[in-house]
């Protein structure tokens, strides 16, 4: 059984994330990773478990790594990618002209063919088989523990022969010094009642002081205090950091169908009725306005 998986790559270098999906499809059998730079294939081959890396100049396209999956299909009984951004984009194109249905978010590998995945906004958890004679699979990088430093795995330069009818013309990424939200260790999310973008500046600055990526809620993204991409819930991004500080959210379902990972949970919150404060390590009630500062001037002395 062979496994081909399609690096996530943070800006053209190799995302934390594939460590975390490599892992769980080395499950399945040996584990080749295709990518489209070669700093990411360096990288990608120092991770443990990893048996060859294919470096395919790909234009940084969903259309491109389809086809190049696509063409590399027939040497492969699993195609694994993340149930990114990246992972959501390609694996439906590919499983498409597959004509494959794909298991998509998996949180778990239970056999070959059985796999977990959430369903109802992660309240339940439903097992699939798959018996399909070739299996398109996304797994939820943030379920699974990184592989360790391995190889370093044989790398293989293959030619894209794949014509596209899409062409890059222009990528735009917004510089930041903050870590990346999907991986980060610490995250210091906000809600609503942050009030304003400046009001978001808090919450950032304590971000900082921890070395910790920033999210959102929903309700704080629709009245423009936050950018989309800080989203995180159902319809944002799931994260599973250490730690996770909820300030002034109220604990949706939405909202913590993206925070089930996270393995210890601050709330700072003024209602101790808020669902949040039920699920948290650790509950700080009062008003973030005072709270949030003198917080942060705490740890700055650290
Ligand atoms: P609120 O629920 O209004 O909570 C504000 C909290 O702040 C309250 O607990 C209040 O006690 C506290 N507070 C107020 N003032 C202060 C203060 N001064 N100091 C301290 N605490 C204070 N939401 C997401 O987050 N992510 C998603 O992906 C998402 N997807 C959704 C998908 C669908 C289909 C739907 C219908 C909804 C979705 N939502 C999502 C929205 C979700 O239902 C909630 O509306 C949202 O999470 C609430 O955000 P909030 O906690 O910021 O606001």
């Amino acid at each position: 059984m062979s496994v081909l998986v399609l690096a996530e790559l943070d800006n053209h270098k190799l995302s934390p994330a594939t460590a975390r999906i490599v892992a769980a499809a080395a499950k399945l059998g040996p584990v080749d990773v295709l990518v489209s730079t070669s700093a990411a294939a360096e990288a990608a081959s120092a991770i443990a478990g990893v048996t060859k890396i294919l470096v395919s100049d790909i234009a940084d396209l969903a259309d491109g790594f389809a086809n190049a999956l696509f063409d590399l299909s027939a040497r492969y009984d699993y195609l694994v990618a993340g149930a990114s951004t990246l992972g959501k984009d390609v694996m439906p194109r590919l499983a498409a002209k597959l004509d494959i249905q794909p298991v998509t978010d998996i949180v778990a590998v239970d056999g070959p063919t059985r796999f977990t995945r959430p369903i109802y906004a992660g309240n339940a958890l439903e097992t699939v088989t798959d018996n399909q004679p070739k299996h398109v699979l996304t797994f939820r990088a943030s379920a699974f523990q990184p592989a360790g430093q391995g190889g370093p795995a044989p790398v293989e330069n293959i030619e894209n022969t794949v014509v596209s009818a899409v062409k890059l013309i222009a990528q735009h990424r917004s510089e930041s010094d903050i870590p990346d939200l999907s991986t980060a260790q610490i995250v210091v999310g906000g809600g609503v009642s942050v009030g304003s973008a400046e009001g978001f500046a808090l919450i950032e600055k304590l971000g900082k002081t921890l070395g910790a990526a920033v999210g959102a809620t929903r309700a704080a993204v629709d009245a423009g205090y936050a950018p989309n991409d800080w989203q995180v819930g159902q319809t944002g991004k799931i994260i599973a950091p250490d730690l996770y500080i909820a300030v002034g959210i109220s604990g949706a379902l939405q909202h913590l169908a993206g925070i089930q990972g996270a393995k210890k949970i601050i709330a700072i919150n003024s209602d101790p009725e808020a669902p949040i404060v039920k699920i948290a390590d650790v509950v700080l009630i009062g008003d973030l306005f005072e709270i949030l500062p003198r917080l942060t001037a705490e740890l700055e002395k650290l």
